[in-house]
């Protein structure tokens, strides 16, 4: 696991980045799973007012979108997509969305006006989409070892990234990977 400020996704997919990070799974925290916590996290990336009062049905829906994204990341990284990941996002995007457009001649997707939390999850779906299409999406991955999941910004000119640390994962993963295979061969 490597911190999201070495390899920081570009512009508002930084968001998303540190949405899925919000869960550290070595370290066993969960950034967003008290009232206080999300509404923190959101205040600080001016997503919700700082008045916010998270309850626990909202909670629990942060987390499964938190969860889906992270599935789309490991879809990035090679693992087939998550039906389950779709269906969640796919109920996520329904929330509403409309383009407007804008003076300067750009356009951009916009939840519509209702609870905080849905305009949230609208406006972190639109960044989705948006970087779907940019191509930067493409290059935001977790990291496949199994207690870890750390979304990264693949920086590589091949976009062949495999893990979050190549030092800490990827050879963890190898050692792994060796012992299963002389468990195969010795039958230990
Ligand atoms: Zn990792």
């Amino acid at each position: 696991m490597t911190d999201t400020a070495a390899n920081p996704a570009p512009g508002a997919l930084l968001i998303v980045q540190e949405l899925v990070n919000t869960l550290d799974v070595e370290a066993g925290t969960d950034a967003i799973e008290t009232p206080a916590g999300l509404r923190d996290w959101l205040r600080d990336r001016s997503l919700a007012p700082a008045d916010l009062r998270p309850t626990d049905d909202e909670i629990a829906r942060m987390a499964e979108f938190r969860e889906a994204l992270r599935g789309l990341l490991r879809a990035n990284n090679g693992d087939p997509v998550d039906p389950e990941a779709l269906r969640s996002l796919n109920r996520a995007g329904r929330g509403g969305l409309r383009v407007r457009f804008d003076e300067d001649g750009t356009a951009a997707l916009v939840p519509q006006p209702e609870e905080p939390i849905a305009a949230v999850v609208g406006s972190i779906v639109a960044i989705v989409f948006t970087s779907i299409a940019d191509g930067t999406f493409a290059r935001l991955k977790a990291c496949p070892a199994r207690d870890c999941g750390w979304a990264f910004y693949d920086l590589s000119k091949n976009r062949s990234a495999r893990w979050c640390s190549m030092a800490v994962c990827g050879s963890r993963e190898k050692v792994r990977a060796h012992r299963a295979r002389q468990v195969k061969t010795t039958g230990v």
